[in-house]
């Protein structure tokens, strides 16, 4: 298999490799699962001494999203939560502390799904079980 770089990745996916996607893409698609905010990344552009308005952060990671690149993981938190592990997978969230944590999908095993409303097709289904820590 050809190893693709970064640049290659985001033309792929059917996007202009600007020079924010870019810092975006090589802090983000280097190969390690991670969950993180907008905010999170936005302190790393910061500490590799480029910065970007949260605002443009969040444009970039929704066509990331929208072109497959990663995804929006649901979760109860207000802050949208992204991963860039793209495959089918699901999660435990600390609900203390935000922190996400992968289920394999082979972990889970669904017995009993509703019937799926008309014109509508199963796009997949993310299981997110919470956690609350014992006293
Ligand atoms: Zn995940």
């Amino acid at each position: 298999m050809m190893l693709m770089n970064n640049k290659e990745k985001l033309r792929k996916a059917g996007l202009r490799p600007t020079k924010q996607r870019m810092i975006i893409a090589n802090i983000l698609l280097n190969g390690i699962n991670r969950h993180f905010t907008a905010e999170n990344l936005q302190n790393e552009i910061n500490s590799s001494g480029n910065s970007m308005s949260i605002a443009t952060i969040y444009n970039c990671l929704k066509k990331f999203r929208n072109c497959g690149l990663i995804k929006q993981v649901e979760s109860s938190k207000e802050t949208a939560i992204f991963d860039t592990n793209i495959d089918q997978h699901h999660h435990f969230l600390d609900e203390e502390t935000g922190e996400l944590i992968d289920i394999e999908n082979e972990e889970i095993n669904l017995f009993k799904l509703p019937e799926i409303p008309k014109g509508y097709m199963n796009s997949g289904v993310e299981v997110l079980i919470k956690l609350k820590r014992q006293n």
